[in-house]
């Protein structure tokens, strides 16, 4: 069935807001202006308050007291989102990631060497 037209159950909130997130990591700035870092912060600090999933939103809040955002550069950001998705993936006996730079660049922003997504 066409299900685009009915409400996100947790799975379809999850993909899309981890695709919100880590596409938003792969274009943060490498030297990022500290407005910038500030902002990501809000962000991801908001999202224990705000997140339409009440049991995803109280263990990522107590993920991310544990492992403070790393906000100093995309490396930095991309690896620290994939870590907490890694966590996520671990509780929900997913696979778990590699978090190199490579692995998120190609799976967020440029595409697999092999240009099947280009
Ligand atoms: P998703 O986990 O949604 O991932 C989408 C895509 O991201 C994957 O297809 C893969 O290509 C890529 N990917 C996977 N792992 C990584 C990684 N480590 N780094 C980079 N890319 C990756 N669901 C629950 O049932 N219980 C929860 O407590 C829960 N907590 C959540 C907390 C947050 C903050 C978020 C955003 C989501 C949470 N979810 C939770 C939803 C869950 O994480 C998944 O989104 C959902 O189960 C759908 O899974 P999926 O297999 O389609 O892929």
């Amino acid at each position: 069935a066409d299900r685009t037209d009915c409400p996100p159950d947790t799975a379809e909130l999850g993909r899309a807001t981890w695709t919100f997130l880590h596409t938003t990591a792969a274009y943060y700035p490498t030297e990022p202006s500290a407005e910038h870092q500030s902002r990501m912060r809000a962000l991801l600090s908001s999202l224990p308050t705000l997140y339409a999933c009440a049991p995803c939103a109280d263990d990522f809040g107590e993920d991310i007291k544990a492992n403070p955002p790393d906000v100093s550069g995309r490396d930095g950001l991309s690896r620290w989102l994939c870590e907490r998705h890694n966590e996520v993936n671990r509780k929900l006996g997913k696979r778990v990631w590699k978090c190199d730079w490579k692995t998120m660049d190609a799976r967020w922003k440029d595409g697999p060497a092999d240009g099947r997504c280009d």
